[in-house]
């Protein structure tokens, strides 16, 4: 078992989970806990930009925890999207921006939940509470995961905190969001080095409701139908995810983040829950186009989950 408290956020991580988990071990550092952070995957080509730029590597990847092991969550709480092995460790604390689900402990924690775009957010505030600098190294994680979870401020789930800590953040580390924002969300969009597999499952988050097991993919690009041209394999692909994990719905999402909309394509014997969720037809390639549409979590998965009793 690590010694150090393991800090992690989500599998299948994002740029937030990435950086945030640094950001926050650092924090940790300031209030006398060692900590270590840790990541659940593979980095995504987006926040491989942000490590290549700060010349930097990335946190240590750990596939399960030990009985035991004392734990930070960040960027997620759901159990389906944690580290294996998180029933039988100590969680200490959350931070956290997504809804509560299925969390249970059984000692006291900390527990910081706010409605903001980005973890980075929460932790921006939270440095500026213990009255602690924040260098240029801790400034360009935070603003790498703003901008990638708030699509460069233009996602819904963006607050008013979200654009005040990009300003300060700008300042401290002497980037602009707009340039060096944009450059991180490009190099993401890449997709051409990854198999249909491997596609499905660069940002896949799994929610379960009432025995309901769904999959909500997404992935950015600046061409919708570059990426629904390989509709055919990534259809084989899912169908295979679906088998094997027994999914009832699987949804993959192609994120248009120029003109902020997303196509969607739905699979599994409960494929219909997003014509219901959405008030639309799928058409004859399973699909249908979500105008406006670019936050899973506000946006995709809450009318879904409202429509499974
Ligand atoms: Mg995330
Ligand atoms: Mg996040
Ligand atoms: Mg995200």
């Amino acid at each position: 078992m690590e010694n150090k408290v393991l800090v992690t956020g989500h599998k299948n991580p994002d740029t937030d989970s990435i950086c945030s988990s640094i950001v926050m071990a650092n924090l940790a550092k300031h209030y006398g806990v060692d900590c270590k952070p840790v990541r659940l995957g593979n980095l995504n080509k987006e926040t491989e930009y942000v490590f290549k730029h700060l010349n930097m590597e990335a946190p240590e990847l750990i596939e399960k925890v030990d009985e035991g092991q004392k734990l930070i969550l960040v960027d997620h709480n759901e159990k389906a999207q944690s580290v294996e092995g998180r029933e039988n460790a100590k969680i200490l604390a959350v931070i956290d921006h997504h809804r509560i689900a299925d969390f249970e402990t059984n000692e006291p924690l900390y527990y910081l939940a706010k409605p903001y775009g980005c973890t980075s957010t929460l932790l921006f505030e939270e440095y500026k509470k213990a009255g602690l600098e924040i260098d240029k190294v801790m400034g360009t994680l935070m603003l790498s995961a703003i901008v990638s979870d708030t699509l460069l401020l233009k996602s819904p789930t963006c607050t008013e905190k979200d654009v005040k800590a990009v300003e300060e953040l700008e300042e401290i580390t002497g980037l602009k969001a707009s340039e060096y924002g944009l450059d991180m969300l490009k190099a993401g969009t890449d997709l051409s080095t990854y198999s249909s597999q491997e596609v499905i499952n660069l940002d896949a988050k799994e929610y379960e409701k009432n025995g309901k097991k769904i999959v909500i993919s997404q992935v950015n690009t600046a061409d919708i139908d570059d990426v629904f041209s390989r509709r055919e394999e990534l259809e084989f692909a899912m169908e295979k995810e679906i088998a094997e994990k027994k999914l009832d719905l699987f949804i993959f999402v192609i994120t248009d983040i120029i003109n902020t909309s997303s196509k969607i394509i739905a699979l599994g014997a409960d494929k219909e829950l997003t014509e219901k969720a959405f008030g639309k037809k799928l058409d004859e390639f399973d699909s249908m186009m979500l105008e406006g549409v670019v936050s899973r979590k506000k946006q995709i998965a809450p009318p879904l989950l409202e429509v499974i009793d």
